[in-house]
């Protein structure tokens, strides 16, 4: 182990303790905290974000980090490591503090502000402060922007290192061209889909049992996580040892078995991390991209696969017996792929998801780099959901209020989404190719897919980013094109398309 980073690691260290319990507060707020904790907790979280910012941000970290970037007797995961931190100071650093902490200020207002908006349906009353929040990133790209680099490229860079706008109009204009047209086919095909049996009144208790089950089917290890309920599905992570997933229950029997499967596919990355990297700077998936494609491929390819519920389908009829007992397997099936536009991309089917994505792409690289103004901003959403879901909001808050990003100052966090389910494909069709992967399912043996993801994905941590990945597994760089062959192969076949497509 090198010297210099000898001395800097007890840094490292504390930073990572500090985040680790900033994490758990914010766990515990969106899970089990009493309400009327909120204002008095948020000191204490007020006061670990100071002590985390820092732990490393500070003359004598600054001065290490120098030292071990000249230091070539560094080990891969200590070189890593530095370079994570060294990003991560040069990015403070470009911002003068006051704005930085403006900054802050302004998006912990907008939330509450865009929160208010949306009840009241009103993004006259979000406009002002989103405008602000535009003009500060596009100020914090700027200073951060290398030679002749575009805003809009930096902000990408802090989701998915490797890809840029470029590389990016690209692959949604692929989407656009193929999908676009596909879903058109859709809806003009005379097939109609049931899915009524899927909604009734389900009790939490049933719902969370056969949860548990799936959980537990695919991978998650409860030894080493636990599920709670909250509002909005989501994941996160103390260390390889302790991660946490929520899942929340409705009158959609298939709304929390699939959410439960995304967040295990969330947690099987973390699960999968290696121990000399899980409590590191680069202890965490690869990207959000990367993230994304691991949950999405657990929810969709694995779990929206026939095969996946041959072997457990009977046991999903137990546990829902007044919604199942009468429905076979191909009919459940069918049920849980049915494709219909609709104006949240939350709840969009695996066809029309990317859309979604694809029409937040056009407009944040129109108002970072174009000449889209806020006040402009519902009709342009309107009018993209319009050419290319067919549908128009009547709503704001089903429209351009329905995200929270934009109110926390996340542009450029969109795409990842798209990526995510094409990476997936990618890999997808690539493990056809090294293993029976139907065949595997049809038999339960999750454990091989399971442990091939380990091995390629989830083990390196942030020690390689998502394209060097796609690279070294596939033997490919991303390759937008499997993405569309898999859509095209299961809703053809879905919506009895094959000969009208030909
Ligand atoms: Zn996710």
């Amino acid at each position: 182990m090198s010297r210099s980073f000898d001395a800097l690691k007890p840094y490292l260290d504390r930073a990572m303790a500090m985040q680790s319990a900033l994490v758990l507060f914010e766990w515990d707020d969106a899970t089990l905290a009493p309400k009327q904790a909120g204002e008095l907790t948020g000191n204490v979280i007020s006061i670990l974000s100071g002590e985390y910012f820092q732990a490393v941000n500070n003359d004598e970290v600054k001065r290490l980090v120098k030292e071990c970037r000249k230091d070539d007797t560094l080990t891969q995961v200590e070189a890593a490591q530095v370079r994570e931190l060294s990003e991560e100071l040069d990015k403070l650093d470009c911002i003068p503090k006051e704005e930085y902490q403006a900054f802050a200020r302004l998006t912990s207002e907008a939330v509450r502000v865009w929160t208010e908006a949306k009840e009241q349906d009103d993004f006259g009353l979000f406009a002002p402060t989103l405008e602000k929040v535009i003009q500060y990133k596009k100020k914090f790209a700027g200073y951060r922007a290398e030679d002749g680099q575009k805003k809009y490229d930096v902000m990408l860079h802090d989701y998915e290192p490797g890809f840029n706008m470029e590389l990016l109009d690209q692959f949604f204009e692929t989407v656009k061209q193929e999908i676009v047209p596909l879903l058109r086919a859709v809806q003009n095909s005379k097939v109609l889909v049931r899915d009524d049996f899927l909604t009734g009144e389900f009790t939490d208790e049933q719902q969370e049992r056969i949860g548990r089950f799936l959980a537990e089917y695919v991978g998650f290890d409860f030894s080493k996580g636990v599920m709670a309920v909250s509002a909005h599905p989501f994941t996160t992570n103390l260390h390889n040892k302790d991660v946490r997933i929520t899942t929340h229950y409705n009158e959609r029997l298939d709304s929390s078995l699939f959410s439960i499967i995304h967040e295990s596919g969330h947690a099987l990355y973390e699960f999968g991390i290696r121990d000399d990297l899980t409590q590191t700077l680069v202890g965490q998936g690869a990207s959000t991209g990367m993230h994304e494609s691991q949950s999405r491929f657990f929810e969709n390819i694995i779990g929206r696969n026939k095969s996946f519920w041959l072997p457990i389908y009977e046991k999903l009829q137990e546990a829902f017996p007044e919604a199942l007992t009468d429905i076979g397997l191909d009919l459940f099936v069918n049920a849980i792929n049915k494709a219909a536009p609709g104006f949240i991309r939350t709840e969009a089917d695996e066809l029309t998801y990317s859309l979604h994505v694809l029409i937040r792409y056009e407009l944040e690289k129109q108002l970072i780099e174009g000449d889209l103004s806020v006040e402009e901003l519902p009709k342009a959403w309107a009018d993209k959901y319009e050419e290319y879901l067919g549908i128009r909001p009547k709503h704001q808050r089903e429209g351009v209020l329905q995200d929270i990003h934009w109110s926390q100052g996340s542009f450029g966090y969109f795409p990842s989404y798209a990526l995510g389910s094409a990476f997936g494909a990618q890999l997808y069709y690539h493990m056809k190719k090294e293993m029976d992967f139907e065949g595997l399912l049809e038999e339960g043996k999750l454990d091989v897919i399971r442990e091939y993801l380990r091995e390629h994905i989830h083990q390196y941590g942030k020690l390689k980013d998502s394209r060097t990945i796609l690279k070294d597994t596939t033997g490919e760089d991303f390759n937008p094109d499997y993405y569309v062959r898999y859509l095209k192969e299961k809703y053809q076949k879905l919506y009895h398309l094959e000969k009208e497509m030909e």
